[in-house]
Formats: C-alpha cells, sequence, structure tokens
C-alpha cells in the first residue's frame, strides 16, 4: 500500500468536493443561488464538529477539577462591547481598489507580500500609501492604486425589538469570551472555587469579516471554543510564566497527542511589541499550515493580564473582585487560550485526507480515498454491511445495528456493491465496516474490514460490542 499524500494547493479544493459529495460541509443557501462565504454542516460535518467540541471539552473541563462550562448569550447588553474595547477597537483597515471599487482589508494583502512581522510595523494611516508603493495587486482587477486605510468595526449589529433606531442598537457577540467576564460574579457565587480556575465556553461568534475566504477558515459566522483561566495577580514574572507554560504543553498535547496533528504542521509564533495587545505580557498566534492558505491562526494564546474584568468593573459598577481565605479582596489576572472550532474542523479536515495507491482484484492500481480521522474524531464509528439484500441477512444486520447504536454512531447500507460501500465509508472516515455474509448464517460470525490496514477478520457476533468497546475506548 503505498500512501502519498500531497500538501499542495489542490488538498484543499480536493477536501472542498470531498465535503460536499459525502455530506460534510454544504455552500450556505444553495437552493437560493447561494450566500456568499456561507457554509452549512451535514450529517457528517455535524458528527465531527461534536466530536472535536466534546473531546475539547473532555480535555479541559471534563477531566480537570479547576475548570467549569458555561453557555452565555449571543446577544447581550451592548454596554459589554464598549467595556471590552470592541465598539471602538475592533477595526479591520479597509482600503479600496481605484480602479475597480473592490474593498479589501489591507493588511491581510500586505501580509501575503510582505509578511506578517513587516506588515505590523506599518501604522494604520500609512497602509494604503504603502500598498500602493508596493504596487500591491488588486485581486479582482489587478489595479495598484490604492485608496487611505479607513477603519471597519467587525461587531455584527443588530436591532431588538420593533424599532429600528440607535437606541435599540445591540451586537451579535464577536467573541464567546466577554460571556465569561460578565458572569464572573455569578460564578464565584455560585461555585467553591479557588484561583487558579478556569472557565470555559464553546459557542458561535460573528465577525463581519470584509473578506471572508478560504472554506470554512474565514467567515462571518463561526464557533470558538476558549477559556479564561484566572490567577492570582502576580508578584513576579515566574508567577504567572509557569501556569502559561503549563498552558502552552496542554494546548500542545491537545493538538498532538488527543487530535493526532503532525506536529511539523503546526507552530508557535510569539506576537512582537507592535502586535501584541497593549495590557498582555505576552501573547503567541498556534498556527497550522493549512494547505493552500499557508500557515493560519488556529488558536490565540495571551495572558491579558486584568485588564478585561477591570474594564468591566468601570463600566458596570459590578463587584467583579475574588476574597481569598484570609479575607484579601484583589481582581484576578487571566491566561485565555481562545480556539476556533471551524479552523480546528479544517485542520483535521486537511490533516486526515489521504490517497492511496491499492492493487484490485485485478491486479490493477487504484486511488483510495480515505479520511484517516482519529477514531475518537471519525463521524461514524461502525457501518454494519450485509452482503445481500434477503430477508434472512438483513434480519441480522438490522439486529446487529440496532444492538451497537446504543453504544456507537451506527449505518446499516444495504445498497450497492460491497466494494462501493466500502469506498464511501472509507471516504467518511469509519474506522470499522461489519460485513454480514451467507457463512454468518452458519457459523454465527461476521466480517470486521478495519479502515486503515484494510485487514479483515472474523468476529462472534456475540463478542461484537465489548470487541469495538476495547477499539474504540
Ligand atoms: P485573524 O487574525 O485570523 O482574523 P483573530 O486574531 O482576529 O484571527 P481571535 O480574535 O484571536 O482571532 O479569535 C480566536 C480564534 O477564533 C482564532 O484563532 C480563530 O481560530 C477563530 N476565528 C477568528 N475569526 C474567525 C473567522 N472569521 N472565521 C473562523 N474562525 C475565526
Amino acid at each position: 500500500m503505498n500512501e502519498k499524500k500531497d500538501r499542495k494547493n489542490d488538498l484543499m479544493e480536493k477536501v472542498v468536493s470531498l465535503c460536499k459529495r459525502r455530506g460534510f460541509i454544504f455552500p450556505g443557501s444553495e437552493i437560493y443561488g447561494g450566500m456568499a462565504n456561507t457554509w452549512d454542516y451535514g450529517p457528517y460535518g455535524v458528527e465531527l464538529k461534536k466530536n472535536i467540541a466534546d473531546l475539547w471539552w473532555k480535555t479541559f473541563v471534563q477531566k480537570r477539577d479547576d475548570m467549569v462550562g458555561l453557555d452565555s448569550a449571543i446577544i447581550t447588553n451592548p454596554k459589554v462591547w464598549e467595556a471590552s474595547g470592541h465598539v471602538s477597537n475592533f477595526n479591520d483597515p479597509l482600503v479600496d481598489c481605484r480602479k475597480c471599487k473592490m474593498r479589501h482589508r489591507g493588511d491581510k494583502l500586505l501580509e501575503e507580500k510582505i509578511g506578517i512581522d513587516e506588515t505590523n510595523k506599518i501604522a494604520f494611516e500609512e497602509i494604503g500609501k504603502k500598498m500602493t508603493e508596493l504596487k500591491i495587486t488588486c485581486p479582482n482587477c489587478g489595479g495598484t492604486d490604492w485608496t487611505d486605510a479607513r477603519k471597519f468595526n467587525l461587531l455584527f449589529e443588530t436591532h431588538v425589538g420593533v424599532l429600528v433606531d440607535k437606541k435599540n442598537t445591540a451586537y451579535l457577540r464577536g467573541e464567546t469570551a466577554q460571556g465569561i467576564f460578565i458572569n464572573f460574579k455569578n460564578i464565584l457565587d455560585t461555585q467553591s472555587l479557588k484561583l487558579p480556575f478556569g472557565i470555559a465556553q464553546i459557542g458561535k461568534a460573528f465577525r463581519n469579516e470584509i473578506t471572508p475566504k478560504n472554506f470554512i477558515f474565514r467567515t462571518r459566522e463561526f464557533e470558538q471554543m476558549e477559556i479564561e483561566y484566572f490567577i492570582r495577580p502576580p508578584k513576579e514574572e515566574r508567577d504567572w510564566r509557569d501556569i502559561f507554560e503549563r498552558w502552552q504543553e496542554d494546548i500542545k498535547n491537545f493538538f498532538e497527542k488527543d487530535l493526532g496533528i503532525s506536529a511539523k504542521n503546526m507552530r508557535w509564533r510569539r506576537h512582537d511589541d507592535n502586535e501584541r495587545s497593549f495590557y498582555s505580557k505576552d501573547t503567541y498566534d498556534v498556527e497550522y499550515n493549512y494547505s493552500g492558505i499557508g500557515w493560519g491562526e488556529l488558536l490565540g494564546f495571551a495572558y491579558r493580564t486584568d485588564y478585561d474584568l477591570q474594564q468591566h468593573i468601570k463600566h458596570s459598577g459590578a463587584d467583579l473582585f475574588y476574597r481569598d481565605e484570609n479575607g484579601e479582596k484583589f481582581v484576578p489576572h487571566c491566561i485565555e487560550p481562545s480556539w476556533g472550532l471551524t479552523r480546528t474542523l479544517l485542520a483535521v479536515l486537511l490533516e486526515f485526507y489521504t490517497e492511496e495507491e491499492i492493487s484490485t482484484s485485478k491486479n490493477k492500481t487504484e486511488t483510495r480515498v480515505v479520511m484517516k480521522f482519529p477514531k475518537q474524531l471519525a463521524p461514524i464509528k461502525v457501518a454494519v454491511l450485509p452482503l445481500s439484500k434477503k430477508d434472512e441477512l438483513l434480519a441480522i444486520s438490522q439486529k446487529i445495528w440496532i444492538n451497537l447504536r446504543e453504544n456507537f454512531r451506527v449505518e446499516h447500507h444495504s445498497n450497492g456493491s460491497i466494494g462501493k460501500r466500502y469506498r464511501r465509508q472509507d471516504e467518511i472516515g469509519t474506522p470499522y465496516c461489519v460485513t454480514v455474509d451467507f457463512e454468518t448464517l452458519n457459523d454465527q460470525a461476521v466480517t470486521v474490514r478495519d479502515r486503515d490496514t484494510m485487514k479483515q477478520e472474523r468476529i462472534k457476533i456475540s463478542e461484537l460490542e465489548k470487541y469495538f468497546e476495547e477499539k474504540l475506548a
């Protein structure tokens, strides 16, 4: 079996096409002609996304004694976003091409030409001039004459109630993190938590991105998995640095051990002084090498000091202090790992898409496409496939299906040749196929085929449940 796996640009195209063909991700509003850059998660996409989120929750909430969860509202009081700084500072530099009038994000076009570090050194007011000077071409028409950059706020505005006016403007949340800060007191009051502790949240976030693109990499509606990890105000750097480094280790382990992403496709890019927020003491972008895009942020990781809680104390007047066992009162600092769930899903799709040359029974070779997801992530764990639609086989296969689905996500398919059914299961990454054949009627056993090795073994029906409990543990 000769594994060939390219990381060239066409990998992204292959993944996008497989996602549509097999029911992972569909273009949004398709029957109405589509809605640019919106995507709907189909039957396998929703399972994969849920499995990634569940694994994350299990790792960072369920298996720890210092973490709790939250699910806060998407529409909040607009003051939340004034306090957080999003209303005034959550801006992208918008530049217009003077030739075709198309709008673009100036910083992203500059990054493509001169890299992120050089781009960060350019002041906001200089972006348009620099783009013209460097002859950066408009992706739409090839023009090289740019307007000055204007600030474009990314918050999605909406109106609450029947009137559309300034008084009832609200925002869809631009990140899940603010929901955590505004519930800090509720959580302290209801849980017995001692510092350091963290609050985790998974959910949708919305940003009015100027140029959403690259499949689900940059969309206006996406999902995040965020943690705010609260610590005592440090007396010296080691006090926060030790915890920061432990989180780096935990994050690395999650990517490499739990998600199975290879280290060579990940990197930690540290923000320099130009890029880092003024309140942060250290920040990294954890990046994945997205085929066809290059290195792109998958997770933001920052020590944010006490900036967020202090902002909410200032704007709301609420008591967001922590009182320790000695009665000392202070505002905790926090460390924030902020994952994109949908960007993680894209990394997983690209990482595990595999093409293999295999020889057929007729001594020919053909290409097999396999999604080699770790078993925990696979949307479907087992496919039960009766060799024929004869009643005596269906009676057994359906019984197996009904039994197994108590514990696992299982599919049952009786249509098409067995070869075609295997190919389909390979493409959606199902780790095991169970084939019920005529021999089953005699030996009360079935054939179990392993997705990765394609090896088959005969297992007694009575032992199947235990077999999968071990294999899929
Ligand atoms: P970028 O520089 O790519 O715009 P960001 O620095 O604005 O990202 P953060 O505010 O740090 O992103 O958000 C945390 C995470 O949320 C990111 O690491 C990313 O995985 C995810 N994310 C942010 N914006 C989007 C988007 N428009 N579409 C999909 N995921 C996103």
